[in-house]
């Protein structure tokens, strides 16, 4: 059985006591502001502290989960069992050469893209509204607005199931629609490189204006969720299918389809994940029984039921 007490010992070891908490409510690292208490939560700020928080939980044999800004994420009530890792700003680093940023995992997609103004560089603008970290992005091959990671990644170093430090280059990354080798393997990433051009200023200011707009004008972004909900089906769109089953606004607790985006679950204040699931489960049989279209969730379900 995990002695949580012991493993927080090992690991302030490593990052220092104020890098490690317990039962830490998942509501507080959550866009959905939802879900129970993670064992062990901790935010290492190098690689060896990674490498050596990984070893034990190995030697103690108790589960691993590497998170960034929790903005895909669902969390069930009971919370995370074992060591959650978050890789955020303070593992959130960047350099740039040329036209290549060099980025550490934990740096916001946002924070990334503005750097990539300021250096008049263009390629990121897609990115600069999608609220998660580089590392999220590498794993969920992020996009929007016809833009994905795979455009501009050119190489990835990461730390493998076995805790060795390897590296991904071009198609080794095996981007899919939101899929990537990362996510399957179950790497952690580090670092990324991002190749992108050399760009007008005030043009990559203007498309990241504009995308932002239509980001405020169709997304219910004052209101917690964890963005689409559904991954789109071949052929269709996951917010028509379900508006056009007269989804729009239908609510399980507190948890509702968003009036401004039926793609979109809102937190309207007290939802539980259980309310969040339930209404996924509503919407997937809905969709299936009146269209026959299978959908599959985008968002990630952790933790303890
Ligand atoms: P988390 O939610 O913390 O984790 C997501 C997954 O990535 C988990 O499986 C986790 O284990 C893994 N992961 C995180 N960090 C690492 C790492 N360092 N190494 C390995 N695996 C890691 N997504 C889009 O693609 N396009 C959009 O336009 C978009 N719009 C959104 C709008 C809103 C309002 C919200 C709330 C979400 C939106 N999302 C969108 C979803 C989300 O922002 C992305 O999936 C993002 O890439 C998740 O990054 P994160 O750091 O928050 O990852």
């Amino acid at each position: 059985m995990l002695d949580i007490k012991h493993v927080t010992e090992l690991i302030a070891k490593v990052v220092g006591e104020e890098n490690v908490k317990n039962f830490e409510p998942m509501s507080k690292h959550t866009s959905f502001k939802i879900g129970g208490p993670a064992d062990i939560i901790v935010s290492p700020v190098t690689t060896q502290q990674i490498q050596r928080i990984i070893g034990i939980s190995k030697s103690e044999k108790i589960p691993i989960f590497i998170m960034g800004n929790g903005s895909n994420l669902i969390v069930r009530e009971k919370g995370i069992r074992g060591i959650t890792v978050k890789l955020f700003d303070n593992f959130g680093g960047c350099d740039i050469e040329g036209c290549t940023l060099r980025a550490q995992a934990g740096i916001l997609l946002s924070r990334l893209s503005q750097i990539a103004l300021q250096n008049g560089l263009t390629g990121l603008e897609f990115a600069s509204g999608i609220p998660g970290t580089l590392g999220g992005a590498i794993a969920m091959n992020a996009g929007a607005y016809g833009g994905e990671m795979k455009d501009v990644v050119i190489k990835t170093e990461y730390i493998d199931k076995n805790g060795d430090i390897k590296s991904l280059e071009g198609d080794m990354h095996c981007f899919g629609y939101r899929t990537s080798f990362i996510q399957k393997e179950e790497g952690i990433v580090l670092s990324s490189e991002l190749k992108l051009r050399a760009g007008d200023k005030n043009e990559i200011k203007a498309l990241m204006d504009d995308l932002c707009k239509r980001r405020n004008d169709k997304q219910p972004l004052k209101m917690p969720s964890a963005g689409s909900v559904f991954k789109r089906p071949e052929g269709y769109f996951a917010g028509k299918l379900i508006e056009d089953c007269g989804l729009r606004g239908y609510s399980i607790g507190g948890a509702e389809v968003s009036n401004m985006h039926c793609g979109f679950i809102v937190n309207k204040g007290n939802a539980s994940a259980g309310d969040v699931i339930e209404l996924i489960e509503f919407i997937k049989n809905t969709v299936k029984e009146k269209f026959g279209v299978d959908l599959q969730t985008e968002v990630k379900i952790i933790g303890e039921e």
